[in-house]
């Protein structure tokens, strides 16, 4: 049996010698790098969870909620309350993380024959669900700083005419969020060259200084808004993620969804975590500070750190930033090195977590000195 590899089997040419996504998942004291909350969710939600989870359970025979409403209806009143942009269930749409949300949009809007683009560095599942749809790729041009170059967007928008357009705010693994002003310069771009749909990806807006994108959403049907439950809400082993979007667009990914996609577990463990919003926000706002410190030590150290309106900061730079990687593991630390030449990444954990980074950090620049 071991002697067949993936290659011999007849997989799609596009897949042939690719490896899948994964950061590694190593055992060692202090993991910061995979932006997720540090905090446990706290008790009486565990509490809330099993107990709504114990009561969908006596219904399982059953199919779950297809169209998923009430949960759909209470993230459009998380929305809502949190943008003060009317968002309504008609406007909501959920899936198994926002990485399901971003497959069934590329599902829909791409595939094969059509293409879409992104602004690189950015989060890396965008190339890869592109692939797996199907959907041709555009590397798109960042600046040095790492913003997004205008003119050069514009204008690889009016070369390629693709599909879907995506913009990261904030933007991973960098940190930086786009300026409104600069996504609806995209969003125009994107509508006078074909015209195609833009996939904002917000999975760490609730970290942000500034706010939501919502409030573009109204006269706007081809934008749509992805959002997450696995940062803020500390739910990274939910799998819940959800778009908010026109209602055609709504129906539309419909056409692709599997059905009862969403399990009646899900729905009931997303609808307790609902209930407890105002705590979870709590933690971000203790992330949000620990972020802002991080940021600082990490300058006072002697490091160069790209402004951060997420969970997480890219520093650097490094002659070697992969040799650096592994000397802040040598000292119990997981950080990420997601191949930016330079720069390595640090998700923002607990008080404690963040002094043994900075100690390690600070360590290394000693021995570099
Ligand atoms: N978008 C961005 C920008 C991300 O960084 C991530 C998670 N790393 C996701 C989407 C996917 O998150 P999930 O599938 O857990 O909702």
């Amino acid at each position: 049996m071991s002697d067949v590899r993936i290659d011999d089997l007849p997989v799609r040419d596009e897949l042939r010698g690719k490896s899948p996504y994964g950061a590694p998942q190593l055992d060692v004291p202090v993991r910061l790098n995979t932006n997720e909350n540090p905090y446990p969710l706290p008790e009486p939600l565990v509490e809330r969870i099993a107990e709504r989870v114990r009561e969908a359970a006596r219904g399982l025979n059953r199919y779950p909620d297809r169209d998923a409403v009430e949960l759909r209806t209470r993230l459009a009143e998380y929305l809502t309350r949190t943008s003060g942009h009317r968002v309504g269930a008609e406007n909501v749409w959920a899936a198994n993380g926002s990485n399901e949300v971003i497959q069934q949009l590329l599902q829909t809007f791409g595939g094969p024959g059509r293409t879409a683009i992104g602004f690189e560095p950015s989060y890396s599942m965008h190339a890869l669900i592109a692939r797996g749809t199907g959907t041709g790729w555009i590397s798109g041009p960042r600046a040095d700083d790492f913003t997004i170059d205008l003119p050069a967007a514009e204008k690889a928008i009016a070369e390629n005419q693709p599909d879907v357009v995506f913009v990261t705010t904030p933007n991973n693994p960098t940190g930086n969020a786009v300026p409104r002003e600069t996504v609806l310069a995209l969003y125009e771009a994107a509508q006078a060259a074909k015209p195609s749909m833009v996939v904002v990806d917000e999975a760490y807006i609730e970290f942000s200084h500034g706010d939501s994108l919502l409030g573009l959403l109204e006269g706007r049907p081809h934008l749509v808004i992805s959002r997450t439950m696995s940062k803020a809400f500390g739910a990274a082993g939910l799998r819940l993620g959800y778009l908010a979007a026109h209602p055609a667009v709504v129906d539309a990914v419909q056409l692709v969804r599997l059905p009862y996609h969403l399990s009646a577990v899900t729905q009931a463990t997303a609808l307790a975590a609902l209930e407890h919003t105002d705590t979870l926000l709590g933690y971000v706002e203790q992330l949000k500070a620990e972020r802002d410190r991080l940021v600082a030590e990490l300058r006072a150290a002697g490091y160069e750190v790209i402004e951060s309106d997420a969970n997480f900061v890219q520093f650097g730079r490094f002659d070697d930033a992969h040799r650096a990687w592994r000397q802040i593991l040598d000292r119990g630390v997981l950080v990420r090195d997601n191949g930016v030449p330079g720069w390595l990444r640090v998700t923002a954990g607990t008080p404690e977590e963040n002094d043994a980074f900075l100690d390690a950090v600070r360590d290394i620049k000693k021995e570099q000195s």
